[in-house]
């Protein structure tokens, strides 16, 4: 990639808010699994006469997302239409705010490997979705599905802080993170509840913009980092055979990896805005906003700062938020048992595929006192972990039913390794002569023997006693 250009790339959110209902209708949010065309009523089709009412979980998820950027929501915001002509938006408009979004301004801190940086949230703006085109092959029509027609949006736009592939995905991430554990959105990355538009423009002078591209869509990390990479080459080649790079909005295809045209960008006066005379500003008093602060969930950076506290280095830390589900399970041992317990605790979450979210914390704590008791091995701890994510029983009843409590009793190991040393008289030799390989082997030996419940540490040390090794 060549130096002389510097990349400026600003970043617009698709962020679908998990409320019940749409944003102006009563009718069910979740299309995942659902027939086509069955979450609608006459204000998702847009029959004429028929009257949004705003949602006001909507405003409460929209608050919730002001306060994770570092801001508040705006006291008094409002809605307009934006016109529009496609198949999937039967109204002819999507209704948006424009003059006066719910959040302007705020901010989020990336850390792309060490380096950090402060990005700045221009404005968010609330607005609905729109349906569904599907064309399938060969046939000579195309099929519409309303089932997404006015799901609530958070349209969350930077500012054009970010200059290079890695930053764009470290921002990618951090936003999906802060509205995840904020509570705004699920966060269906495959169901594209969480969707990137990424502006990418190549300038020599740092104090001029270049002409920008637009790449639509993008919905996983991972394709944001991608599509930038692409963008960057591919305009770093026009400018160098002295082509213009055209405003345009282009489409990502995942599976070749590259940028395609889809069509020039329209400007703010096509959309022809318009105030939207059916839904009444929003005005929110600083009560409303108090309560909602004093809701907030615990967000990646506090986090973060508690997950240090033990020493677990950054990128385990970030392996954790990444399984959110189980962060709660993770924070609440280490609040009631010490560093070693919540050490374990994420070193089980991380190596289960499992859904944690359901554990209790003090049967866990329970299950790593086991393992520091020496009454299970660390291996067993970790299956009973995963067992217990299945079943209701404690632990102990667990390891039990598993066979997998350990034995430390000595007399008992003693006389399973006086039978091993009987049956085994070469390796005997072998450790009395000091070979450190076949003491291993006879403890493995007296493993198998027990059916893999003799502490090997206790094992190890009657052997050595035996034989005086
Ligand atoms: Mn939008």
């Amino acid at each position: 990639m060549s130096s002389k250009y510097l990349p400026t790339i600003g970043i617009e959110t698709h962020v679908q808010l998990n409320t019940k209902t749409k944003l102006f209708a009563a009718v069910g949010n979740d299309a995942r699994e659902v027939a086509p065309n069955t979450l609608i009523s006459h204000i998702c089709v847009g029959m004429p006469g028929a009257l949004p009412v705003l949602n006001e979980g909507a405003i409460k998820l929209s608050a919730a997302a002001a306060l994770a950027l570092g801001t508040a929501p705006q006291k008094l915001s409002h809605f307009e239409r934006k016109h529009y002509f496609y198949p999937d938006l039967p109204k002819g408009y999507q209704i948006t705010q424009y003059q006066a979004p719910i959040i302007v301004g705020g901010h989020l801190h990336i850390d792309n490997n060490g380096q950090k940086k402060c990005i700045r949230i221009e404005r968010a703006n609330l607005e609905e979705d729109a349906g569904k085109n599907t064309h399938p092959a060969g046939a000579d029509y195309s099929l519409v599905d309303l089932n997404r027609a006015g799901t609530p949006l958070l349209e969350i736009v930077s500012r054009p802080d970010l200059n290079s592939p890695a930053e764009a995905k470290a921002y990618a991430r951090e936003l999906w993170l802060l509205m995840k554990y904020a509570g705004v959105t699920d966060g269906d990355l495959y169901h594209g509840h969480v969707r990137f538009d990424v502006n990418i423009s190549l300038s020599k002078d740092p104090d001029k913009l270049g002409t920008r591209s637009e790449i639509k869509n993008l919905n996983s990390f991972r394709s944001v980092e991608g599509a930038v990479t692409y963008e960057i080459e591919r305009q770093t080649e026009l400018l160098e055979k002295g082509q213009p790079v055209v405003q345009e909005t282009r489409g990502w295809d995942e599976v070749q990896q590259k940028s395609v045209s889809q069509r020039s960008k329209e400007e703010a006066e096509d959309y022809r805005y318009m105030p939207e005379p059916d839904v009444p500003p929003v005005e929110l008093d600083d009560k409303y906003i108090e309560d909602i602060e004093k809701q907030m969930p615990e967000l990646p950076p506090k986090i973060r700062q508690e997950l240090a506290k033990i020493k677990f280095d950054s990128k385990v830390i970030e392996d954790i938020l990444d399984r959110p589900e189980a962060v709660a399970l993770i924070l609440k041992v280490l609040d009631t048992a010490d560093s070693e317990a919540t050490r374990r605790t994420a070193f089980w979450v991380l190596q289960s595929a499992g859904n944690p979210a359901n554990l209790k914390a003090d049967k866990v704590v329970e299950l790593s006192k086991m393992v520091d008791d020496g009454k299970l091995s660390s291996t067993a701890g970790k299956t009973i972990f995963e067992e217990m994510i299945k079943s209701p029983e404690t632990p102990d009843k667990i390891a039990k039913r598993l066979k997998l409590v350990q034995v430390s009793d000595e007399s008992e190991i003693e006389k399973i390794v006086a039978e091993v040393i009987t049956q085994n008289p070469k390796a005997a030799e072998d450790v009395k002569a000091g070979q450190a390989k076949a003491i291993g082997f006879l403890v493995g030996q007296v493993m198998a023997k027990s059916k893999g419940q003799a502490n090997p540490e206790v094992a190890q040390k009657l052997i050595k006693k035996q034989l005086g090794g």
